[in-house]
Formats: structure tokens, sequence, C-alpha cells
């Protein structure tokens, strides 16, 4: 937490501002330690300020150990204007990413200094992971290994969609799951080509190709792993764009390296599908980055300009979508290491046909 913090205190000089205020929960977090649903922080050079209400006040004082706690009551930014005065900062950076209008007309009316626009510096910073962050996350993506055997073990023609992701659901919170990462995609037969297809009462039927997208919250950080079964038997049409799909996810899956920029990730999957044929059957980017939230940066798409470094985590995840027919994708989180890339979901990737 302390680096973190010393590391975040550059971007005060780099916006030429006295102190920076932080209000979105994810980075709240991230900077603080500090888990409770409500609360502000103000880091300055020299400070570091946590204020929240009264429920969260012991917790606050247990997990944020950087930072003095501070009571706020009433009102939240009456209560911080006593303290802004107090240190005779000038200039205060706010997240203009996250402040909504209203909130940001009640900081203009209360708060005793000027206000300064930051971008998504918190963003950036936590796009490099730490060692203990990555490894939070790799016993994450062992879980979801575990709970595709579930999946494969009682998957079948006759289930619908919403009972698999229920018991998926429950599965995966009996192993210690905060909760899932979003509302589980089981998009079976014909709507396979829904890419975020999320479980419906269909029930799945033998000859249905089943995507399977489900992730789940552990210690904090999010996972999210893609799957798509055959269920009684695949035909030949079936198993090529299987086949394509799954190639195109292994390029880039081996192409994840450090000084790679993201849209040429995105194309080594992207060129794969496009020389089959299926170029407008691709409609989303390649992948995103993973860790406190779901999706957060790097993006991986055709238009992205970051470069990976160690330390991100992303998924990779193609998929080959046709209205009618149906659709596959192919999910897994990979993190770029210094030598290279580490896939961090090792479920098998060979097209699993249910009896
Ligand atoms: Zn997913
Ligand atoms: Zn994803």
């Amino acid at each position: 937490m302390k680096s973190r913090l010393d590391k975040f205190r550059k971007i005060l000089t780099e916006f030429s501002i006295d102190a920076m205020l932080i209000s979105s929960p994810v980075n709240r977090r991230y900077l603080s330690g500090f888990e409770g649903t409500s609360g502000i922080l103000l880091i300055s050079r020299d400070e570091a300020i946590l204020v929240t209400d009264f429920r969260y006040l012991e917790q606050a004082a247990d997990q944020a150990g950087q930072f003095e706690i501070r009571r706020w009551q009433d009102d939240l930014y009456k209560s911080l204007a006593p303290i802004i005065s107090e240190t005779g900062w000038g200039k205060l950076g706010f997240e203009g990413r996250h402040v909504v209008y209203s909130t940001y007309q009640e900081m203009i009316e209360k708060l005793p200094v000027e206000l300064v626009p930051v971008g998504d510096a918190v963003e950036k910073q936590r796009m490099q992971k730490s060692k203990s962050e990555i490894e939070t996350m790799r016993r994450g993506a062992k879980v979801l290994d575990r709970a595709f055997e579930f999946i494969l073990s009682y998957i079948k023609p006759g289930l619908p969609e919403n009972e698999l992701a229920l018991e998926l659901e429950i599965y995966l919170l009996r192993q210690g799951a905060e909760e899932r990462s979003f509302r589980f995609i089981v998009a079976s037969g014909e709507r396979g080509a829904m890419p975020h297809g999320t479980a419906s009462n269909r029930i799945m039927q033998e000859g249905d190709l089943v995507t399977i997208d489900y992730g789940a919250v552990f210690e904090g950080y999010a996972t999210d792993m893609t799957r798509t079964l055959a269920l009684g038997k695949a035909d030949q049409k079936q198993r090529e764009i299987y086949e394509l799909v799954l190639e195109a996810q292994q390029e880039a899956a081996r192409a994840v390296k450090p000084g790679i920029k993201a849209s040429d990730l995105d194309a080594v999957a992207r060129d794969i599908i496009d020389r089959a044929g299926y170029a407008n059957y691709f409609g989303h980017g390649l992948g995103h980055g993973i860790g406190l939230e779901t999706h957060e940066q790097p993006v991986l798409n055709p238009r992205s300009t970051t470069i990976l470094e160690p330390g991100m985590t992303v998924t990779v995840e193609p998929g080959v979508y046709i209205k009618g027919w149906g659709g596959v994708r192919i999910e897994d989180m990979a993190c770029v290491t210094a030598a290279g890339g580490e896939v961090l979901t090792a479920s098998s990737r060979e097209l699993a046909v249910i009896n």
C-alpha cells in the first residue's frame, strides 16, 4: 500500500496540484486498502486522509493503516471544507471520469479550493499488477478451472440455461467467491449468436453449441473465462468454426508479451478469422484488462495504442457469431511477464462433446 501511494503521488507534480480527492470506490480501495462502501481519500505530498462515516470508523482504521481517519457528519462536502482550509491547498484534483455533474456543482459550492479534473491516473497505475495481485488472480483462475470440471459434470441436453448459471454461481460461492463478476452468459443453439446472451430459460438441446462465460471475485479481484461446448454431437460446420476460433485464440495468447501494441495483439486473432472469411462475424475487441474490475485498462481492440508491459493482466477472447446459427467464443486470462506471457486459466480448450 505504501509503494502504491508513493507511486500515485507523482501525479500531483504531473498535474500541478496540491492534493487529489479520490471518490471512486475501486480506486479508493486500491490506494488505501479500505473496503467500505462510503468514503473519500484526500492525498497530498505529506498527507493521506480518509474521510468516512460513523459506520466505518473502526474498519477504516483497521484496513487503511497509511491514512489518518476523519469522520464525516451530516454532509460530506461540508465536512471536507474545514480539512481543506486547514491544509492551505490551492489546487485540488478530482476524478473527472467518476464525478457526476450534480456532485461537481456541490464541490464547487462547498469546497474552498480550485478544482482540477484529472483523468484516469489511478486506472493507469492499476494496469501494472504487483506480484501479490497476480498471485491472487492466479488463485482465482484455478477456481474457474475447477468450476469448468463442475460444468462438464452437470451440463446435459434438457437442462435450461439459467439452471446451469444458478448451479455454477452456487458452486463458485462455495469455493470462496465473494460474488460473481458479472451476469453469466449461457448461450445455447441460435442464442450463441449473441456475444452477451445472458442465461435464459431456453432448454439446451442435443446438437447445440453452448457458450458459457463466467467469472467471480476472489479477494477483491475479478476473474473471467469462456468455454464453448457441444451437446450430444457436433457437425462439421460447428467443428470448423470451433477450430478456427481456437486457432485465433491460441495464436493471440501466445503473442502476449511485453512491448506488443494492444492493436497488434488484436490483429493476431482478427487476421486469422478474417482470412477464413468470417471478418464480419467477430464484432468485438480481442479482450480487456482485468483486476479489481472485470473490465479495466488496457483495452485490446483495433484502436488501442497501449503497449503491453509486465504485470498487465488481460483476457484473450475472440469469437465468431452468426445470426440464425449460433456462436463460439473461447476466453482465457493471461498475464504479461518479463519473459512473455502466462495464461492463468488452464481448462481444456479441445471441443468437449457432452453425452
Ligand atoms: Zn468473459
Ligand atoms: Zn472477458
